[in-house]
This record gives structure tokens, sequence and C-alpha cells, in this order.
């Protein structure tokens, strides 16, 4: 598995971390079990060494933030630290221009020719109309090479096997290009970055003038990927970088670290032969791997979870006045879903526990994700006060969201009785028992009489 190594040791320390209290002995052998894991994966040692330190710093010095454990709260310094030089999110290639070109480069056997393929699979997996055009005249197998894999994926192929100048392949093609979403240009290499190769490239860049310049890199050289990446990026400028071979080194998180040290950030992945074998790079996941996946989702879950609980704490606080708008329910909806719906927020109402039958609560849901339509159609005055919402703007929600008439109406309907429910909830609760108001809720209920 990609980066395996790395992963194992970092997670061998933050278990450690679980094992024993969260003190200053464990934070400086995290530190250092971090450090070394880095410097084992290849990246490089300055580096590593200040995110250690930083690492050692921050776990100390900062407090736990809300309800997390002092644990998480250092594995989420490891994780912002990592992320930290990496970026967080995954930096997307865009299609917007037509043809959004894609122009490959990089040297003799990085994987630039399989690339082509497995990015051509990709969009067209993303439903946009991809070309494959060879321009590599250098290496008499590229024409053979790519044509095989375009017909593997059933994707047209434009090149001219005899041709020896790669700018009059592209001329030839241009206007047939045109009518692509994507264009992915494969080129040829070299053994290094001569000068034979820095003029070809850049007078197909002049000629083709393509949305995206990728690096193609083969992350099995490591941390040396920073001097490759730089020197592409220096001469002959480049928008993103693919790191290939990922699924046969160790040296992966060395590749990568250092590709991201440059401005041109890693966009995917190459981890395997197979034409399927490509994958976004995501920071977040990578550092993931890194930490032990399952540990990291359930952090920044949780994470998410300590703002969504605070949320749903105000919105049922409302509630139990009664004075919730339909924006506050449906704004809520989002948050509540996470949080295992409307029975976790009625179970957050001190008192009221789980006396709501589950099945109602459900099929509450699930109406709910209905009106949202309505919702949506809805201008804020009526969200904030929907008593207003008479028969003519009944009729423009309606049509505004696909909706019926019915529907809309059924949805102010159950507002009102919702509202009238927690209301009633509200002052049982606020009394000494607080089960007045229960009974008679509970009464209406039985006979229907809430509709829900
Ligand atoms: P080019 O010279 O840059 O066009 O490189 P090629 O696309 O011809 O690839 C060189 C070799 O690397 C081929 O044998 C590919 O199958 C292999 N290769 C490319 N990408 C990957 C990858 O992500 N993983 C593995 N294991 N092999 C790869
Ligand atoms: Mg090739």
């Amino acid at each position: 598995m990609v980066l395996d190594k790395l992963g194992k040791s970092l997670r061998g320390a933050l278990e450690r971390l679980t094992k024993s209290s969260v003190d200053v002995k464990s934070i400086k052998e995290l530190a250092r079990e971090v450090k070394r894991a880095l410097i084992e994966s290849d990246v490089n040692v300055p580096l590593a060494k200040s995110i250690a330190e930083r690492i050692k710093k921050r776990s100390l010095a900062e407090r736990t933030a809300g309800t997390l454990t002092a644990r998480e709260h250092t594995v989420n310094i490891v994780y912002e630290e990592l992320t930290k030089f990496l970026g967080k999110e995954y930096d997307e290639i865009k299609v917007k221009k037509k043809p959004t070109k894609i122009m490959l480069v990089g040297l003799f056997g990085a994987g630039k020719t399989t690339t082509a393929g497995k990015l051509a699979k990709f969009f067209k997996g993303e439903k946009k109309k991809v070309a494959l055009l060879q321009t590599d005249t250098w290496r008499p197998a590229a024409y053979d090479q790519l044509e095989q894999l375009s017909k593997r994926i059933r994707v047209p192929f434009f090149g001219e096997k005899k041709e020896k100048n790669p700018k009059k392949i592209y001329k030839k093609y241009k206007d047939k290009l045109k009518k692509f979403d994507v264009v992915i240009i494969d080129t040829a290499g070299r053994d290094a970055l001569n000068k034979e190769l820095i003029d070809e490239i850049e007078a197909l860049h002049r000629e083709i003038k393509p949305t995206e310049k990728l690096l193609v890199i083969s992350g099995d050289i490591g941390q040396a990927a920073q001097s490759q990446a730089q020197k592409f990026h220096d001469t002959v400028g480049i928008t993103g970088v693919i790191v290939t071979k990922l699924d046969g080194t160790a040296k992966g998180g060395g590749a990568i670290t250092a590709c991201s040290a440059t401005q041109a950030k890693v966009k995917f992945i190459g981890v395997g032969e197979k034409i399927s074998d490509l994958e976004k790079f995501k920071p977040k996941n990578f550092v993931g791997q890194l930490l032990g996946m399952g540990d990291l989702e359930t952090l920044l879950e949780k994470a998410e979870k300590v703002i969504d609980k605070e949320k749903a704490e105000k919105l049922a606080k409302k509630v139990v006045k009664g004075d919730f708008t339909l924006s506050d329910l449906f704004e809520q909806m989002g948050a509540m879903d996470k949080m295992g719906g409307l029975s976790q927020i009625t179970s957050m109402i001190p008192g009221l526990g789980n006396k709501i039958p589950k099945g109602m609560l459900k099929k509450q849901s699930e109406a709910m994700k209905v009106w949202k339509f309505a919702y949506d159609s809805m201008t804020i005055k009526e969200r904030e006060d929907p008593t207003i919402i008479k028969s003519a703007r009944i009729k423009r929600i309606a049509a505004g969201s696909g909706r019926s008439d019915h529907e809309v109406r059924d949805l102010l309907a159950k507002y009102k009785k919702m509202k009238k429910m927690m209301k009633a909830m509200g002052s049982g609760l606020g009394r000494a028992g607080g089960m007045g108001d229960m009974r008679a809720l509970k009464k209406m209920m039985k006979k229907g009489k809430l509709g829900i």
C-alpha cells in the first residue's frame, strides 16, 4: 500500500499516546516519531525537523479545544502541521474552456503516455468529450502505445506516425480538436531536462497554448523530485504535477512533499499500471493515510459535530420557546442529518428524551426532504414569517419548485402544527417535573391531531 510504512510508524506513536496519557514525554516521543517516519519516507530532513518541532511546541503549549480529548487534540495538530504545506483540498483541473488542453511533459519513463490514457478515462468518467493527441515523435512506439490505450477506453485518438515535427501534428488536428471538452496531449521526453527538451516543450507550448501544462514525475525518485519539479517549473513553466508509480515505492511521501514544496501543486497520483490506477491528490486523505485513516476521519467528524452540536443546541432553545422559523428548520437540516436526524435534536431537549416515537420522527425527516424544494423557492421574508404565504404566493412557490400547490400547503400546515407541538413540549418542560403538558401532547399525538 502507498506510504504504508510511513503510516505505520506514525500510527504506532499515536497509539502509544492513547495508552499513556498525553504528557511531555509522550509528546516528545511522538514528535521524534513523526520526524523519523518523514525522513524514512524520504522527506527532506530540514522540513521533517521543522514539522516535528512545530508539533512538539504546539502540543505542549496549546490547550485542548472544546470536547476533543488531549490525544485527539494532538492528532489534530499533527494533521494541521502536515497539511500546512500540502494544502488541504484537491486542486481541481477546471474544464471551463472548450477545448481544455492538457499537455503532459516529463522525462523518459516518467509515465506520461500511461497517464495520458488514465486522464482520458478520468475525464470521460466525468462525462466530458475527450480526445487524445500524440506528439511524441521521438519514441517509435509512442504512437502505437497511446493508440492502443485510446481504443481500450474508447476515446478518439489523433496522431501522425510518420511525421517528425510535433508542431505540425498539432496544427494538422487543431481544428478537429476544437469540438472536444478536453484534449490530452502526450509529448516526448528525454533522459534529462536538456536544452533539446526545453526547446521542444517551449515550441509546442507556443503553438498549443495549453490550459494546463502538467509535469509527470516518477514517485520512486523520492525527494529528488523537488529539484526536477523546480527545474521544469523554472524553465518551461508548469501548472501542476502528477506523481506516478506510488504503488511500488516507499519514497512516495518524499516525492509528494517535495513536489508540493514547489509552486505547482500535485493534482493526481498514479498508483499502478492499470488505466484506472489514477487518484485525485487530496492532501487531506494523504495525511489521513499517514496518520491512519480511521483515526483522522473520526476526528474530523467529531470536530465537525462539535460545531453542529452548538448550532443544534441553539435551535433546541428556540424550539422550546416555540419561536423557530421555517429557515431555522431547514437551515438546521444539514446539521440534523449529520447528528442522526431529528431524534437527536429532540433528545437534546432536557426531559424530553425519547418520548417521541422513532417512526414518526423518521417520517418527518423524509417529508422534510420533499419540502426542501418548496422552501428553496421561497423568499427570505416568507421563510422568516410563513403566515404571509397566501394563495398567490403558494402558486408561485409551487411553480418555482416543481411541487404541487397541495404539497406547499401541506408544508405550511405541518410547520404550524410542529411549531404548536414544540411549544407544547417547551412549556411542559418549563415546569417542575415537566410532565404536565407532555400528557396533553401525547393525547394529541394519539389522536393524530398533529398529523405528523
Ligand atoms: P513515458 O515515457 O513518460 O511516456 O512513460 P510511460 O507511460 O511509457 O511509462 C513507463 C512505464 O511506467 C510503463 O511500464 C508504465 O506501465 C509504468 N507506469 C506508469 N505509471 C505507473 C504507475 O502509476 N504505477 C506503476 N507501477 N507503473 C507505472
Ligand atoms: Mg511516452
